[in-house]
C-alpha cells in the first residue's frame, strides 16, 4: 500500500508517455520555444512497464495514460497492449487526433473510457487554440468511440472570455449522446500566462447552466476529483473540475509519473523523485515512491490558495502542463 502521513491511500497512478504533442494548446503549453525531450531520456517500453508493475504491486487498480499527446508516441500501441495486461483499470486522456488508427489497440488493451480535450464547438476558435485545423476529425473520432460503445468524456478548460460563451452549446450536446462533458477551471502552470480574471469558477459555470436548465447533483465516488450533475431529460452529464476554487485535495489518491521518469506526488508539487535513473542504476525503486508520497503536503503542493485572485503565478514553482502529464 502507499500511502501519505495524512493518511491518504494513494491507488491511482498517471502515467504520461511523451511530452510531445501535434497540438499546441496555448493554455499548456510554455509560450517561448519548447523542445520535446529526446527519446533516449524518455521512460522506454520495457521501463514504463516495470514501474507500473511496482505501483500495481502496491495495490494500484487504476492507471491513466496521458501527456502531451500519448498517442503520438511511435510505440504507443505496445506500450497500451503491456499495460493492458496488468489487473488494473486503464484509460487513457487524448486530444483525439489519433483515435481511429489506434481504436483496435485501445479496445484489445480493454480500454473502455477515453477523455477527449475539446475546448470548443467551433472549428477557427479550434484552431485559434490548438493551432491546428483538425475539428471535424476529432469529432469524428468521438462519433466513433460512442459507435464502439466507448464511454466517452470531453474535457473543457473554461477560460473567461474565450469559451465560457460555449457552456450552454457544449450542455446541449448531452441532450441526445451519452457523453460526460468535464469543465475544467483553468490552472497555472509554468510559461501559460494564467491571470485569474481569465479563470471561470466552478460558481459561475453552475449559475449560467442553472439560468436555462434544472440541474441535480450526482453522488460520485469517494476520490472523484470532479463535482458531477445531470440535467432531467438528457442522455449524458457534465461534471466540473474546480482545482482552483474548492480543490478534492483531502481524497487525492493520485500520483504522477511524468515522461521522464520522475514521480510527482502532485499536481503542484514543486519537488518530483527521479525513479527512472534508479531503475537503470538497479537501484531500489519502492522505497523512493513510498518517501514521495509521505511527503506529500496537505493542499495544492503547499504552492496555491484557493483565494485565487490574489494568487501570483509567476510565484509557483512546477513545470508546464504538457511536460507534467494532465
Ligand atoms: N494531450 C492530451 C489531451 O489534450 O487530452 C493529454 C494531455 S493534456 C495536458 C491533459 C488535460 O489537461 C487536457 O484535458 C487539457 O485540457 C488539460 N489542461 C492542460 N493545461 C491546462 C490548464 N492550464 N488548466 C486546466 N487544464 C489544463
Ligand atoms: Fe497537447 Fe493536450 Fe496540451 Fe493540447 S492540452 S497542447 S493536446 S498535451
Amino acid at each position: 500500500m502507499i500511502a501519505d502521513s495524512f493518511g491518504r491511500v494513494h491507488d491511482y497512478l498517471r502515467i504520461s508517455l511523451t511530452d510531445n504533442c501535434n497540438f499546441r494548446c496555448f493554455y499548456c503549453m510554455p509560450e517561448e520555444d519548447y523542445d520535446f525531450t529526446p527519446a533516449s531520456r524518455l521512460m522506454q517500453t520495457d521501463e514504463i512497464v516495470q514501474l507500473a508493475k511496482i505501483f500495481v504491486e502496491q495495490g494500484v487498480k487504476k492507471i491513466r495514460l496521458t501527456g502531451g499527446e500519448p498517442l503520438v508516441r511511435k510505440d504507443a500501441a505496445n506500450i497500451i497492449a503491456q499495460l493492458g495486461k496488468l489487473p488494473v483499470e486503464l484509460v487513457i486522456t487524448t486530444n483525439g487526433t489519433r483515435i481511429a488508427e489506434m481504436l483496435p489497440t485501445l479496445i484489445e488493451a480493454g480500454i473502455k473510457t477515453i477523455n477527449i480535450s475539446l475546448d470548443t464547438l467551433q472549428p477557427e476558435k479550434f484552431f485559434m487554440i490548438t493551432r491546428r485545423d483538425l475539428f471535424h476529425q476529432i469529432r469524428s473520432n468521438i462519433e466513433l468511440l460512442l459507435q464502439h460503445k466507448i464511454t466517452v468524456k470531453i474535457n473543457m478548460v473554461v477560460m473567461k472570455g474565450l469559451n465560457d460563451n460555449e457552456i450552454k452549446d457544449f450542455i446541449l450536446w448531452t441532450k441526445h449522446n451519452p457523453i460526460q462533458i468535464r469543465f475544467i477551471e483553468f490552472m497555472p502552470f509554468s510559461g501559460n500566462k494564467w491571470t485569474s480574471n481569465k479563470m471561470f469558477s466552478l460558481q459561475e459555470i453552475l449559475a449560467v447552466i442553472a439560468n436555462d436548465f434544472t440541474v441535480l447533483p450526482v453522488e460520485g465516488s469517494p476520490n472523484d476529483t470532479a463535482k458531477s450533475f445531470m440535467i432531467p431529460g438528457h442522455e449524458g452529464s457534465f461534471a466540473i473540475i474546480s482545482t482552483m476554487t474548492a480543490p478534492f485535495c483531502s481524497t487525492c489518491n493520485r500520483m504522477r509519473l511524468t515522461a521522464d521518469g520522475k514521480l510527482k506526488n502532485c499536481l503542484f508539487s514543486d519537488g518530483e523523485t527521479d525513479l527512472l535513473t534508479a531503475l537503470r542504476n538497479n537501484q531500489e525503486v519502492l522505497p523512493l515512491i513510498k518517501a514521495s508520497i509521505w511527503s506529500k503536503k496537505k493542499e495544492l503542493g503547499g504552492q496555491l490558495q484557493t483565494h485565487f485572485e490574489k494568487l501570483d503565478a509567476d510565484a509557483i514553482h512546477n513545470r508546464s502542463m504538457i511536460t507534467i502529464g494532465g
